[in-house]
């Protein structure tokens, strides 16, 4: 685990000062640089010693059987696992015959420092080789955002004692060893050399190689390219065979005078086209790169990082540790999903295996909602892509029995690919997750031509599911039966909250969005009888309520199940999953992960007042946060019913999810929801941001050691900065292009008329935490900021 403070508090910066090879695994999942197109884990570059090398492209995958002792009808066949691609960060240094490693000789000096504003990752290390020969190593290493198929590395050598020979071997590796697998079934299948050579080439400047995975059948391209500068005098040569190129350059170097190189990467994969074509294809990006130069790419990356964070800036004052991590995290949500462009945003992004390079609903509930009002372009790609998919959703369907589209739990290419259906296919809540996030997009982009293009089928689709999976009872309550709602410990359930309110909101949108584009709902088969019965079930959804404790049960009966045993649970067999068999936690009071309380978030129009303090009381005494997705909502829920400082302390875990390793599994991949959850703890949470209709409701209050919170959103044409101070709170518009643009908005529940002119301030009205005390289970409680983490 991540010590405390491993990282000092920076605004802008992650710096690591000292090389600890017990963490390595985890510090490269954290300084992972990535756009969504291309993921380089960061390892070091001469990629010994490593924790897990990792370099990955969006959607390059190789299938792999899901053998089942028992199978049953429609279980999936097949896995797919993303697959750890040709390396090309790879640039091995030898200092007079002896290679250059950190567990040898004398580190004298080690510094990394992940730079949120360049885009870049830099290394600074001084080493004394095992016979006393002394360097300056310098490397800055960049994934590009402007040029998607792009990686760059600048890497520098000085000597510091006397002169010397150095060798420089830069490479691409393929089929790279991986360590073997845990039995921990959420890290990634481990895949022995998954790819079959096809072509190598060697360049004047660098190589090429081509290979395909064996059974998905795709190819890949990876080609480097190097610019030298040094001495006048230095030997360059590049050879390469079926798994691996490198180019040598050797020189010597005297104190005072430095070797230079810059490399260049370039990846393209494709499932269909021809070899010629993919090795033009890395060609022309890699001739990109070199027009723009090392100082090109990295201007254009600050370029592109600027843009981002001039719209999207999240600042925090008085607590920095949260600020840095905020930061962190939004860099991570944007690493992710920049460049995705319709391919899946996964559960790690691309920094790591972890659930095998799998996308989740994690996508459309946690990434997308910061994504909508921060760079709205990678929310309609993410759903564009999910539109792809539409065909399988709709085959599996079918395979189910159903009608619409069931989406899959998780997957890379869009098949169902969860071999354990109570937590997979029963997760059907997928499908309003994606209905949501298409409402939200639509609502705060405005933009019609992707609803009438994709919205409106996915609406379609998703309610055709909702209606063929409920049903009404003779009383003519709708009841959506044996699903599994987002807590992972109350499995095949009637009538789970959290699923019925969402789903009640996909039948209203789809109907809606029928009615809107009546030409283009009618081609896809929709008349006027079928959104009548989707208003129908939504009218009549069905909410279970237990009239003596005054909570909702999170599925029917839930709450007359028997408690668990907290006080006899040790604090060592969390989490509950890896050590509790599932029948157990399935028929016991136990929460894996906010689920009522998630509800009371995204439906929370569903809600009085009085019910979510309550209810929040109540299931913040049975959740354990087993997962990492439950922590950003309980800081919206909590901050909600004014137990503000609570929410502090949630915040706190879901931004340090990953600079901290809270849940120890760092290593495989940062923790993409709740990196955006941190967004979500502290917009929706201290600003009280709500978008259930289409007008953004805040309801801004800070906790006490928060003096000031400023976040910025766009809304159509519009940016809105929002200023939260303890006592009031000031409303920004700027729209360069329409200056006369007016935003309407709620400011604790009144009707606010913001315009470029004139920035309007209100008043934070004062409020007492409402409802009962909450109170964790044992030994679950928060780390509290107020106090632990006081500097
Ligand atoms: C959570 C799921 C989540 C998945 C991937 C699981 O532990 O329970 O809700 O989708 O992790 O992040």
């Amino acid at each position: 685990m991540i010590r405390e403070r491993a990282y000092p508090v920076e605004p802008w910066h992650v710096r690591e000062t000292r090389l600890d090879l017990d963490v390595l695994a985890q510090s490269e999942s954290v300084f992972a640089l990535s756009n969504g197109h291309i993921g380089l884990r960061g390892n070091l570059d001469e990629g010994d010693p490593h924790g897990l090398p990792g370099t990955y492209l969006n959607s390059f995958f190789e299938l792999r059987p899901l053998p089942y002792a028992e199978a049953g009808y429609g279980f999936p066949e097949s896995g797919q696992t993303i697959v750890n691609v040709s390396n090309g960060k790879l640039i091995r240094l030898l200092v007079d015959d002896e290679p250059f490693d950190v567990r040898y000789g004398e580190l004298v000096n080690h510094e990394r420092v992940l730079d949120l504003r360049a885009g870049t990752l830099q290394r600074c290390v001084e080493w004394h080789s095992p016979a006393g020969r002394a360097v300056r190593v310098r490397s800055t290493r960049l994934v590009s955002f402007t040029q998607r198929s792009v990686a760059a590395i600048e890497y520098r050598v000085e000597p510091l004692s006397g002169p010397m020979r150095l060798i420089v071997q830069s490479e691409l590796v393929a089929n790279e060893q991986l360590p073997s697998q845990s039995r921990d079934p959420r890290v990634a299948a481990v895949l022995e050399s998954p790819l079959r050579a096809e072509e190598r080439l060697v360049h004047s400047d660098g190589g090429l190689l081509i290979h395909r995975t064996k059974a998905s059948g795709l190819r890949l391209a990876a080609q480097m390219s190097h610019e030298v500068y040094g001495p006048e005098r230095k030997l360059i040569g590049t050879e390469a065979y079926e798994d691996w190129a490198r180019t040598t350059v050797t020189c010597v170097l005297r104190p005072g005078e430095e070797l230079r190189v810059v490399k260049y990467v370039a990846y393209g994969w494709s499932s269909r086209r021809s070899r010629p074509a993919l090795r033009d294809q890395v060609g022309a990006a890699i001739a990109g790169a070199r027009f723009s130069g090392w100082e090109g790419l990295c201007a254009e990356q600050r370029h592109y990082l600027d843009n981002f964070w001039d719209d999207s800036d999240v600042r925090v004052e008085g607590d920095p540790e949260v600020q840095q991590a905020v930061r962190f995290g939004l860099f991570h949500v944007l690493q992710a999903g920049a460049r995705a462009e319709l391919r899946p945003i996964s559960a790690k992004g691309l920094t790591g295996p972890g659930y095998d390079g799998h996308a989740f609903w994690d996508t459309e509930q946690f990434v997308l909602p910061v994504l909508t009002y921060t760079l709205p372009s990678a929310v309609a790609s993410a759903l564009r892509w999910r539109h792809s998919t539409l065909h399988l959703a709709q085959e599996r369907a079918k395979t189910l029995g159903l009608n619409g589209a069931a989406f899959p739990w998780r997957t890379i290419r869009g098949q169902e690919t969860s071999a354990y259906w109570p937590a997979g296919t029963a997760g059907f809540h997928i499908a309003a997750d994606i209905a949501d996030a298409v409402r939200r997009y639509v609502l705060a982009s405005g933009d019609t031509q992707f609803e009438r293009e994709v919205g409106l089928e996915l609406l379609v689709e998703t309610a055709r599911l909702w209606r063929s999976l409920g049903h009404h009872d003779r009383h003519g309550r709708f009841h959506i039966d044996g699903v599994t709602g987002p807590d992972e410990y109350t499995a095949v359930k009637n009538d789970n909250v959290y699923t019925n309110l969402m789903a009640q909101r996909n039948l209203l949108a789809a109907a809606d969005a029928a009615t809107r584009y009546g030409e283009e709902a009618w081609r896809l088969g929709v008349d006027d009888e079928e959104t009548a019965s989707w208003r129908d079930a939504a009218a009549d959804m069905y909410v279970p309520w237990d009239e003596e404790l005054k909570v909702h049960p999170q599925v029917e009966g839930f709450t007359r199940y028997q408690e668990w045993d907290f006080v006899g649970t040790p604090p060592d067999q969390y989490p509950l999953l890896l050590n509790y068999p599932y029948f157990d936690l399935y028929r016991k009071q136990v929460v894996k992960q906010a689920d009522l309380v998630l509800a009371m978030h995204w439906r929370g129009d569903a809600f009085t007042d009085e019910e979510k303090a309550s209810n929040f009381a109540y299931y913040e005494r049975r959740t354990v946060r087993d997962s990492s997705l439950s922590a950003c909502t309980q800081a919206v829920l909590a901050a909600e019913v004014g137990q503000l400082e609570l929410a502090h302390d949630y915040l706190g875990e879901a931004a340090l999810m990953d600079l901290h390793d809270l849940n120890q599994n760092t290593r495989d991949g940062v923790h993409v929801a709740s990196l955006a959850g941190a967004w979500i703890a502290l917009v929706a949470g201290f600003g009280g941001l709500r978008d259930h209709d289409d007008v953004l409701c805040f309801k801004p209050r800070l906790p006490s050691r928060i003096d000031r919170l400023e976040f910025s959103l766009r809304w159509r044409t519009v940016h809105l900065r929002v200023d939260v101070r303890q006592h009031e709170v000031t409303y920004a518009l700027r729209d360069s292009d329409h200056p006369d643009a007016v935003m309407e908005l709620t400011h604790h529940g009144e009707l606010v008329r913001v315009t470029c002119d004139d920035p309007v301030t209100l008043p934070v009205p004062p409020m007492r935490p409402t409802g009962p005390q909450p109170a964790q289970p044992d030994g679950r409680a928060p780390v509290r900021r107020a106090t632990e983490s006081e500097p």
